[in-house]
């Protein structure tokens, strides 16, 4: 079928008028920033306008601020299989996984060891590192394919991306958690590639706490609020290592000694962000009605169909080549990787870099078309066949992106 046919015959076209996509813009970065929720602006214009401008502090019970970190977990829920009250939005995902990692240590003791891979986003490790010199913690980082031998009476616990930021590759949660389970260890799952892109199942696939960013798929917008899971039998124990009100059983009892609130709810810590909230709230409205499967059947053909024109352009794959097996995005090798990212933006296909040669595209199913990943690739061997990106222009390497 043509690219155009099928567009026609897409069951999610309906939902790129959800979005504000610039015109001539093909946007293959939403996977780092979603895309503006059309609804957005307006929604955020009478927050600020109407909730805090007129209706000053009434608005955290008249507005429902209060809840918000609550009843967006609950939206989120369905799209990562997870049952309601074990998803709360809070901080970001660093500060999460601080909390998740720190929460199943502590429960797991006197074991001391934590168990990551090395290639991961390095953040994860960062924070793994802090909260091993606090506790006193061994912190194990392993090669990708060491991670299962590495799984002894030892581990605490096992933190692991669902989906490779760089490589896309995607890990078996079912068998990784059940290995962890079998020594033991409980499992920390980092979804901040796959919420919004795959059809998760957290509590399908035995996964114990989970985390994961607003801003990537979800299109809660730049420094979004992140979410963080707490599996139902772990619900009653999971002991919040920043223990601030907001997990409080009664925040404004004003109660001399810590009381933990019920369900995934206790994980928050201090005051959200409220207009944050709001705008993260427009971006999980743009899954109203989606069937996660439907938006990874039709992710996986898009991705599928750059990959294989790329590859028809003579480059060389990062990542796996069966869309079974990798996330929602396309990881390529060139030379020149950073410049031909600096060419194509400038003609209007954004995607990004990533050390050390490594260009990545993602396809979020919602607002992409199939005549877009066409379009692209057309841009993307004029970059390649004419040398665009010998131009001095994209040679000089920006902080950000
Ligand atoms: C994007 C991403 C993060 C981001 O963490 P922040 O706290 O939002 O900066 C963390 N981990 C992984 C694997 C990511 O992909």
């Amino acid at each position: 079928m043509t690219p155009a046919a099928l567009d026609a015959a897409d069951p999610l076209a309906f939902a790129r008028e959800r979005f504000r996509i610039p015109d001539g813009v093909i946007y293959l970065d939403g996977n780092s920033l979603g895309a503006l929720p059309a609804a957005a602006p307006d929604r955020l214009a009478q927050a600020i306008e109407h909730e805090w401008g007129e209706r000053l502090i009434a608005s955290w019970n008249e507005a429902g601020w209060v809840d918000l970190p609550r009843r967006l977990g609950d939206r989120i829920a369905p799209l990562i299989g997870a049952t309601p009250g074990s998803v709360v939005v809070a901080d970001s995902t660093s500060v999460n996984l601080f909390k998740c990692a720190a929460g199943a240590l502590q429960a797991r003791r006197p074991r001391r060891v934590i168990l990551a891979e090395a290639s991961d986003f390095p953040t994860d490790a960062y924070v793994l590192e802090g909260l091993a010199a606090l506790t006193g913690a061994e912190l194990r980082l392993v090669a990708r394919e060491d991670v299962r031998s590495a799984l002894t009476q030892e581990v605490a616990v096992l933190v692991l991306t669902h989906v490779h930021y760089r490589s896309g590759a995607i890990n078996d949660m079912a068998a990784l958690s059940a290995a962890a389970q079998a020594v033991g260890a409980l499992t920390v799952w980092d979804l901040s590639h796959s919420a919004g892109a795959l059809a998760v199942r957290l509590d399908a696939d035995g996964a114990d706490y989970a985390i994961g960013c607003g801003y990537k798929y979800l299109n809660g917008g730049p420094g979004a609020p992140a979410f963080l899971y707490v599996a139902p039998r772990h619900q009653a124990t999971f002991a919040n290592p920043l223990s601030g009100w907001f997990g409080h059983a009664a925040p404004f009892a004003f109660q001399q000694a810590y009381a933990p609130t019920a369900g995934a709810a206790r994980g928050q810590a201090g005051t959200p962000p409220i207009l944050s909230m709001i705008a993260l709230e427009q971006g999980l409205a743009t899954f109203d009605g989606i069937d996660m499967t439907a938006a990874r059947l039709k992710a996986m053909q898009l991705s599928q169909a750059f990959l294989e024109g790329a590859l028809a352009l003579g480059l060389q794959p990062a990542c796996p080549t069966d869309p079974q097996l990798r996330g929602n995005q396309v990881t390529l090798h060139h030379p020149h990787a950073y410049a031909v990212v600096q060419a194509l933006i400038a003609d209007g296909v954004v995607g990004d870099f990533r050390e050390p040669d490594i260009m990545r595209f993602g396809f979020a199913p919602l607002y992409l078309r199939h005549a877009d990943v066409a379009e692209a690739l057309e841009r993307l061997s004029l970059v390649l066949v004419e040398e665009r990106w010998r131009d001095a222009r994209f040679q000089v390497r920006l902080p950000v992106t």
